[in-house]
């Protein structure tokens, strides 16, 4: 679209005057203003045309970074110093960051252009981006249809060509699901891999911060750059971080299971279709197809919500009117301070999942879903540790359908909850997953297939996608 295929061409194409990165950038900002309804973003930042102009001179003086020009959009969810940062929430309204998060730090600091904050569901609480203070964001491949979610801004900044690529989170699948919705590559790391420092914490124990792009050599440079240990981090992991993109290309065969599991009633026969056709090419290319099973697969809905909504409940109590952005006025005591400004600056869902998580920790009930849903959590874990004894990589569908319809779902949280049925497992395991744009079905909806590789391989996925697709 934009005359280069992937970021080391856009930097050739600069380096040569071919391309001016501040026409590129204004050319981005127009886009936007264009595509304005798709409602992608939450904040776009004009002065992305003054750092284009002092990343095109370093470019020249050949002292730029390794993101030198390239364009991303943020998901609403990371902080970005002295930039509003408010999740998509009335409660943050107004507020501003007053620090960068480590993630965001290291792409600023490989020269990279950030555009704007995305719009995404409020807190990262969703599955279609209707959840948000900011309105629903729309499908650029059908205006009535979700983009997915929660980063579904993300995914329509870089479907629609309104970026370079983008980033976003994934606690349960709002990397993987949105890049499906939009026929997009999106990758979730394996928990630790990036820092969450500066990340709005929904299940801190599953968060994490991830690259969505039209092709896999943008998603391995970037999460190269993200990558790491850091000291504000505890939980993110010292693990060396392996050379991706030098990597990806390679012709390495790879032993991949189908899990039975994954592919039963309730899938869109025309995504079984369409991955089947997809396995026998790969099965052509010399990789090997072996049937697996994880046979915990059932809980993982059910445990997922147990404890993303048990940590949310604790990590949402900052919100108080006091500490951070809404407060709300006339009251007449603290604590109707603390109520009024809850009530009034959280949206349902939201709301929802902190009664939920408020409950499975009461006392009284602790143990009978809080303690038990973790004790699965290691039963599902078990199941992941089991099957890559025999193979590399795990292939499944993404989601069960296609991009549903604005509204569809909105009115029935079970039914949203189910859109994650394939996706939340990986998110319970801590591995990393990637979904792979698989075209569009007959009325040019976008499907995806998902790959999930052992903890802290990504390479695996990297190379897998780099030399199939
Ligand atoms: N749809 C899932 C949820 O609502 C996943 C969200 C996410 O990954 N942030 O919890």
């Amino acid at each position: 679209m934009q005359g280069y295929k992937n970021h080391a061409e856009k930097i050739d194409l600069i380096r040569s005057g071919k391309l001016s990165l501040k026409e590129n950038v204004k050319g981005f900002l127009y886009r936007i203003e264009k595509e304005k309804k798709l409602n992608a973003f939450n904040y776009v930042f004009n002065d992305a045309i003054d750092t284009a102009i002092l990343v095109e001179q370093k470019l020249k003086e050949n002292r730029a970074g390794r993101l030198a020009g390239m364009v991303l959009a943020i998901k609403d969810v990371l902080s970005m110093k002295d930039r509003p940062l408010t999740c998509s929430s009335n409660i943050l309204k107004n507020f501003e960051a007053i620090y960068t998060a480590t993630a965001v730090q290291k792409l600023i600091d490989e020269d990279a252009i950030i555009i704007g904050k995305t719009n995404c569901d409020e807190f990262a609480m969703g599955s279609s981006n209707e959840n948000s203070a900011f309105g629903a964001v729309l499908n650029p491949f059908d205006n009535t249809r979700v983009p997915g979610g929660s980063s579904g801004g993300s995914a329509v900044a870089a479907a629609a060509d309104l970026c370079d690529a983008s980033i976003g989170t994934d606690t349960g699948g709002s990397i993987r699901q949105p890049a499906a919705f939009c026929g997009l590559f999106g990758l979730k790391p394996t928990y630790g891999r990036v820092s969450r420092f500066g990340l709005t914490a929904y299940g801190s124990s599953f968060d994490t911060i991830g690259p969505f792009a039209k092709n896999i050599y943008d998603i391995a440079l970037i999460l190269e750059v993200i990558s790491g240990n850091d000291k504000n981090d505890s939980t993110s992991s010292n693990q060396s971080v392996p050379k991706f993109v030098d990597k990806i290309k390679c012709d390495k065969k790879f032993t991949i299971g189908l899990p039975k599991e994954y592919f039963s009633a309730g899938l869109d026969p025309e995504i079984r279709k369409r991955i089947t056709d997809e396995l026998e090419k790969i099965k052509l290319s010399g990789s090997q197809l072996v049937d697996i099973s994880l046979p915990h697969t059932e809980y993982s809905i059910p445990t997922y919500y147990i404890l993303t909504t048990a940590e949310a409940s604790s990590n949402l109590a900052r919100y108080d009117g006091a500490h951070y952005g809404y407060r709300a006025k006339n009251v007449a005591s603290l604590n109707e301070m603390y109520i009024k400004s809850r009530t009034e600056g959280f949206g349902s869902e939201v709301k929802r999942r902190i009664m939920l998580g408020t409950y499975v920790l009461s006392a009284g009930y602790y143990d009978a879903y809080y303690r038990k849903a973790q004790k699965v959590r290691r039963l599902l874990k078990q199941d992941f540790d089991n099957a890559f004894k025999e193979v590399d990589l795990i292939i499944t569908p993404t989601t069960p359908t296609v991009a549903f319809k604005i509204g569809e779902k909105s009115t029935d949280p079970l039914q949203m909850y189910l859109m994650d049925i394939y996706t939340t497992s990986v998110n319970l395991a801590g591995i990393p997953g990637i979904n792979i744009p698989l075209g569009n079905n007959s009325v040019g909806l976008p499907i995806g297939m998902q790959v999930m590789a052992k903890e802290f391989d990504e390479l695996s996925l990297l190379q897998f996608s780099f030399n199939n697709f």
